[in-house]
């Protein structure tokens, strides 16, 4: 059961014999079940940008089975962007980078619905945006939009999974509002932060992989997300460590929350 923004509680849609075969194999997961896939039918995801990190995430999201998806991205597709994002292809070079990502995630998963944006979140279109959205995936390559996807997310009470590389290093951290820090928290002063940024399109790859598993967590109820953890791959060693995070007294973004 889901609850309405009226506040009754409405049943999650049934599965149709079709996507019974197709989530077969997760259905199969021990503790996930029907119910599971019921819950990403029924669920909104927003992704802002669907490059080298996002790119991964949606393409995973599409095919588990996400009822909808909000897609955000600015741009059109050029040839330094083809080491990484896996929605995009040479035959669609100078063409819009959302529409490209649209036509991939399509054909992935027709029967989900897909709303597609081709600029960047800001300040004064986040709360229309996360609107309906159960979990937002947090992927651009920009501090700006990142803060700023952060505020809408603590104001609207939507989760939001934290995913972010550099070169072979990434990381990934889920924050709920008023149970977690958020973005504010972990960056009260702000990171140096240079773009063009290196990228090896197999470790943004794993770390938008990884943002998709948590979306999966915080729509199901499966598993354990990264609260309060920082989860840190270092693909150099191939190590994961998990740093413990925590909220910030007088954060301006969540401390009221
Ligand atoms: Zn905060």
């Amino acid at each position: 059961m889901k609850m309405s923004q009226r506040g009754m509680e409405k049943p999650l849609p049934e599965l149709t014999d079709e996507e019974r075969e197709i989530y077969r194999r997760q259905i199969m997961m021990s503790g996930f079940g029907e119910e599971g896939q019921r819950k990403l039918k029924e669920a909104t995801v927003l992704i802002t940008r669907v490059g080298g990190l996002g790119g991964p995430a949606a393409m995973e999201l599409a095919m588990a089975g996400i009822g909808r998806m909000i897609v955000i991205h600015s741009g059109v597709v050029e040839l330094s962007n083809l080491n990484r994002q896996n929605l995009m292809g040479y035959d669609q070079l100078g063409k819009s980078r959302a529409k490209a990502a649209e036509a991939s995630l399509k054909k992935l998963n027709p029967g989900m619905e897909l709303v597609i944006y081709t600029d960047e979140i800001h300040d004064g279109n986040s709360a229309e945006r996360l609107k309906g959205v159960d979990v937002a995936i947090d992927s651009p390559p920009t501090l700006e939009e990142r803060f700023s996807l952060n505020r809408g997310c603590m104001k609207a009470g939507v989760p939001m999974v934290e995913a972010s590389m550099y070169g072979m290093e990434g990381q990934v951290t889920t924050f709920v509002p008023g149970r977690t820090g958020c973005l504010e928290c972990l960056y009260p002063v702000r990171p140096e932060w240079h773009i063009p940024f290196p990228v090896l399109g197999a470790v943004s790859g794993i770390i938008g992989c990884i943002a998709a598993i948590e979306a999966v967590k915080v729509i199901t109820g499966f598993g354990q997300p990264l609260k309060d953890i920082l989860l840190h791959f270092d693909a150099e060693d191939n190590t994961m460590k998990r740093i413990p995070i925590r909220r910030r007294p007088g954060c301006p973004v969540c401390s009221d929350l």
